[in-house]
């Protein structure tokens, strides 16, 4: 089969991404190449088509054992043959992969460089190697945080398959970084891929100087617009994690905390409650997220600054893989910019390290497009605002601040420069607190002038005069403030200012997606999409594969919206190929039928046709047979006409003791509105017909 035929049947899309369809004809004309595309690009196709069209096998290297085993699962529920080795499983079956392998019996065989580097001179001689694929390609570089010396050794087993084409894949890679792992890994006139890293379904937000209480709260009020959405939070250190996801917990949040001090068993759990939906909000230190491909993360948050661009882009990467709309949040103080420029000054690479983290905080204190600014720091340039951040929402409104500077300037005058913020904004509001008046500050002159103006907008203004440089926080001498000479300046009137008006997250322009409609505008039936997940999540947990295995959010969206019910409508979802066809369609469609029936009763011909019979005083039956249909057909159509309201005696063809049987499954089954699941729960008991009447009569009288 050809590659766009492979792209359509197998994994159920229409188009190629950009770039895919030439990587994939290069790789099929043996030559090497190197993908650098973001998180969610599209990297797998890339080499999971040419594995599929070689009579032979093709070795993925990948450093992260649930990385290997979520897109094994995504490929096996696909129907492709596929597997991988960690070091979790048992010598029986490992011996049965190697058979298999051998006896090209696997399209696709993912392996650890340690597992490949040791089996290289034995069993991996036999195998029929067509291509090797090198996923996450940076971890090969030293430079790179992410360095495993494992990959290193990569290079001599390239050098032994001089003839097969090797590809290398990462989402991170700086220019000087891709020479290296070009290099290091021996590939051959490679060719260079990279995409666009504009993730455009992201929204991008910042909030600046936010004090922790506040934070929490804002938090708190985010997530609860979220309900049943998953989220991660990144945290910067362990303690953090546990006080915000213990914060969440109390308000009734489905949330847990990860980090690297938890035992291994532990976090194995964490994450995989995550990956199955079942926890819906990960409170988490960075070690969270590089093993993870849950495409339905719908919002991450950043509860402190991260160190770098690339960190961050890489985090909030792991929002919105699926490409429907997914919200960013990022928090930072000064506090943490200056514990990072410690960790700095003790670090390697001091210099480079600080350099970053100074372009981290440019960042998030701009006042234009974000997105403009964090493209052009990965070379990339947009020719127009994104209308996706923050700052394209709220344009910045200036005003002439002298004045208020003017008031702020001469606090920290009478009081020595030996005060710091929230003395100062303490003195200007004229509190009554103890230490003001331990101070002797309730009898200067500045004492009260700022009554007006709100806590959170002073702290807001004086850092806006500290980022003007008016200001200089002393962070050594307990964050002193004190004046700079442009500060003087305006104090003495020599000198205007402008400030911008602070934005309270409240006020905010809420930032509907409008990027990212679907397809053709609609919206999606939100009951139904519901339903959809719920039998999502239960066949999810039958198979013990993780949700999206079995289809993407994406895809149950487009489900929603398109309601399709036939094979022919079923295959036409994107992400829907022949093999999740034949394995779920009929239970989908089936959701969707009952659905449709239940939400809009429609009185075509054959339904009042049963109906005249009915009242007609012929048993269903009788009307069945009457009619030469099914059963079940009539239990069906007087069961919609129940529904609708029309004089039918369901009550009368069902027993209460069946309805019961059927509400207690149906209660069990967390209400997914799918007949097979409580046919199934009920040994096969109760047949499809009653339970259709059964369900009627739960939903219509309760
Ligand atoms: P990466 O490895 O680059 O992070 P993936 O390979 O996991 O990204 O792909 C992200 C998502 O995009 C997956 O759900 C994948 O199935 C989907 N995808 C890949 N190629 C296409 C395509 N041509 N059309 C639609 N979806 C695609
Ligand atoms: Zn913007």
């Amino acid at each position: 089969m050809n590659p766009h035929t492979l792209l359509r049947n197998v994994f159920g899309y229409d188009e190629f991404r950009p770039l895919q369809q030439e990587i994939i004809n290069r790789t099929l004309a043996g030559k090497d190449s190197f993908v650098l595309m973001p998180t969610g690009g599209g990297k797998s196709m890339c080499f999971q088509i040419p594995a599929l069209c070689f009579d032979g096998i093709t070795i993925i290297v990948s450093p992260l054992i649930s990385l290997m085993k979520d897109q094994v699962q995504a490929l096996q529920s696909n129907g492709v043959k596929a597997d991988f080795f960690n070091s979790s499983i048992s010598p029986q079956a490992e011996n049965d992969v190697i058979a298999r392998a051998i006896n090209g019996e696997i399209k696709l065989l993912y392996l650890s460089p340690e597992k490949l580097i040791s089996v290289s001179n034995s069993w991996l001689k036999k195998l029929n190697i067509k291509l090797v694929a090198i996923d996450e390609a940076h971890c090969v570089s030293m430079w790179g945080h992410d360095f495993r010396p494992g990959y290193t050794k990569l290079k001599a087993f390239r050098n032994s398959l001089p003839e097969v084409p090797f590809m290398a894949l990462t989402a991170t890679a700086d220019k000087s970084a891709r020479i290296d792992i070009e290099k290091q890994l021996g590939l051959k006139d490679s060719k260079l891929f990279i995409s666009s890293f504009d993730r455009k379904n992201l929204s991008i937000e910042v909030r600046g100087q936010v004090p922790k209480k506040y934070k929490l709260q804002e938090i708190g009020r985010f997530v609860d617009q979220k309900k049943n959405e998953s989220g991660i939070i990144y945290c910067l250190s362990r303690k953090n994690t546990e006080e915000v996801a213990d914060y969440l917990k109390s308000y009734g949040h489905s949330v847990a905390y990860y980090h690297a001090g938890m035992n291994p068993e532990d976090r194995e759990q964490v994450q995989t409650a995550f990956i199955h939906d079942d926890t819906k909000i990960i409170v988490a230190t960075i070690a969270f997220g590089m093993g993870i491909d849950k495409s339905n993360v719908r919002w991450v948050i950043h509860y402190n600054l991260p160190k770098n661009l690339e960190g961050y882009y890489q985090e909030i990467g792991r929002a919105g893989r699926d490409g429907l709309p997914s919200e960013t949040r990022l928090y930072y103080n000064m506090s943490d910019f200056v514990m990072y420029s410690q960790f700095a000054d003790d670090g390697a690479n001091s210099t480079m390290q600080k350099e970053k983290l100074n372009r981290m905080l440019q960042f998030a204190e701009a006042k234009s497009c974000r997105r403009r600014i964090l493209l052009s720091y990965f070379g990339e340039h947009l020719t127009k605002d994104c209308g996706n951040c923050d700052v394209c929402d709220n344009p910045p409104k200036d005003f002439d601040g002298t004045v208020l500077a003017q008031k702020a300037l001469s606090g920290i005058a009478r009081m020595k420069e030996k005060e710091g913020i929230t003395m100062l904004i303490n003195v200007l509001r004229g509190s009554n607190n103890a230490e003001v008046h331990a101070g002797g500050y309730s009898q200067i002159k500045t004492y009260g002038v700022g009554k007006d103006i709100s806590y959170i907008d002073w702290r807001d203004y004086i850092i806006q005069l500290a980022n003007q440089g008016l200001i200089e926080i002393m962070y050594s001498e307990g964050s002193a403030l004190k004046i700079s000479p442009i500060g003087w300046k305006v104090l003495k009137g020599q000198q205007s200012i402008k400030l911008t008006l602070p934005i309270h997250a409240e006020e905010k322009i809420s930032r509907k997606p409008k990027v990212m409609k679907m397809a053709d505008e609609e919206e999606a039936n939100t009951d139904l999409f519901t339903e959809l997940k719920k039998l999502r999540s239960f066949i999810s947990k039958e198979k013990n594969v993780p949700a999206y295995v079995i289809f993407s959010d994406k895809s149950l969206k487009q489900m929603a919206i398109d309601m399709p019910v036939t094979e022919n409508q079923f295959l036409g979802i994107s992400g829907v190929g022949m093999n999740k066809m034949e394995q779920y369609g009929e239970e989908f469609m089936e959701v969707i039928r009952k659905f449709k029936t239940l939400a809009k009763p429609k009185k075509t011909p054959t339904i009042l046709d049963t109906f005249v019979m009915y009242k007609e005083g012929l048993t269903p039956e009788e009307i069945a047979a009457k009619r030469d249909l099914q059963i079940t057909t009539i239990y069906s159509h007087l069961s919609q006409l129940y529904a609708e309201g029309r004089e039918v005696e369901l009550e009368k063809l069902v027993s209460k003791v069946v309805v019961d049987k059927v509400r207690v499954a149906f209660n069990q089954l967390d209400r997914a509105i799918a007949l097979k699941p409580i046919f199934e729960m009920l040994n096969e008991e109760v047949s499809y017909g009653e339970i259709r009447m059964s369900l009627t009569l739960i939903l219509k009288n309760e």
